[in-house]
């Protein structure tokens, strides 16, 4: 984790954020759908019997109000879909899901409601000091499973002078709920999204082998750590899991120099499913209320030399682009991706 400060923001910005902050949600607060759950069996396989997740406890007061905080700097579209949670868990353990109740796969509720969609966010997002760089560092790590070295990245999250004390953390709750929420969306509206011509092209033809891909596209639960048979076509990293990736090929991910292959974050290279969660998670970012005092960038360290740097949030390789330009218009309603 690195935390640096923007000198030429000051007081126009903190200007800025206040404004942001007092913004119209769509609905006024989501602390009240916090709460804790522990001994819940997620990954709900076809043929075994579905059931609901419940509160186990309440939640500890500063979690719900750093969930309202993330809450209140989302986009209004994102707040939306916030609201219609039906729960948002707090978990023990480091690894954040979140479930939609697929009634075609037998996930009737049980919890006397109709069907919805849950986020379980891990404890660990909470902790006092741990940012959005924070979150992106672990993040990658599983989706690379710890094959490359310690120290050869970092995430690099850059804030105003002065900012909120609790930004950095709001953030790293903000993405990791993104995370989920495009988890939720793709799971919801796979048929619609496997169907879209700018999912066809600027996702699969761009970025994916086709043979074998089957296996990944039908997944109904997926970990960044499972590949899944999923394989980029030829031209940058073969795959995030591949042993010993190194440093050149780990910033080619990002956008290769012949123009494929390239991803929002390295956790967007595992599956397609993760490749259209993470853009979705960066083009929130973007249009999150804070998303102009706010930088994230990851530094790919090379002993001796220059770090390999790549900006997450806004010059981005043209492959990138064309996926977030996809799933951005999602914000917006615009008929290229109108989904439920
Ligand atoms: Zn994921």
């Amino acid at each position: 984790m690195k935390r640096s400060s923007w000198r030429s923001f000051s007081l126009v910005a903190g200007i800025c954020f206040l404004a942001a902050y007092g913004a119209q949600a769509a609905c006024p607060s989501v602390q009240d759908k916090v709460c804790t759950l522990t001994n819940y069996r997620e990954g709900h396989l076809p043929g075994t019997l579905y059931s609901s997740p419940t509160c186990t406890s309440a939640a500890d007061d500063d979690n719900k109000r750093a969930v309202q905080r993330a809450f209140l700097i989302a986009h209004e579209k994102v707040q939306a879909e916030l609201c219609s949670l039906k729960k948002i868990f707090v978990i023990a353990g480091n690894e954040s899901w979140g479930l939609w109740e697929n009634v075609a796969s037998d996930e009737w509720p049980t919890d006397g409601e109709l069907p919805g969609a849950y986020i379980a966010l891990s404890r660990q997002v909470f902790r006092q000091n741990y940012d959005l760089a924070d979150q992106e560092d672990d993040l990658t790590r599983r989706a690379l499973k710890n094959t490359a070295s310690a120290g050869q990245y970092e995430h690099v999250l850059t804030l105003p002078n002065n900012p909120p004390p609790t930004l950095g953390n709001d953030l790293a709750i903000l993405a990791a709920m993104m995370h989920e929420l495009g988890h939720i969306i793709w799971h919801k509206n796979k048929s619609e999204i496997l169907q879209l011509n700018c999912f066809q092209t600027n996702f699969i033809a761009t970025s994916w082998n086709t043979d074998g891909l089957g296996e990944s596209l039908r997944s109904t639960w997926t970990d960044v750590t499972e590949a899944k048979n999923a394989r980029h076509r030829s031209g940058g990293l073969e795959h995030p899991h591949k042993q010993n990736v190194s440093r050149e090929e780990l910033y080619q991910i990002y956008g290769s120099s012949n123009g494929r292959d390239g991803f929002a974050t390295a956790a967007g290279g595992v599956t397609p499913e993760e490749d259209f969660v993470e853009s979705f998670k960066i083009s929130t970012l973007r249009r999150a209320q804070a998303s102009t005092i706010f930088a994230l960038s990851i530094a790919i360290k090379r002993p001796g030399d220059t770090d390999l740097v790549r900006d997450l949030l806004s010059t981005r390789a043209p492959a990138v682009e064309s996926k977030l330009f996809c799933v951005d218009s999602w914000h917006t309603n615009l008929p290229l991706f109108v989904f439920r």
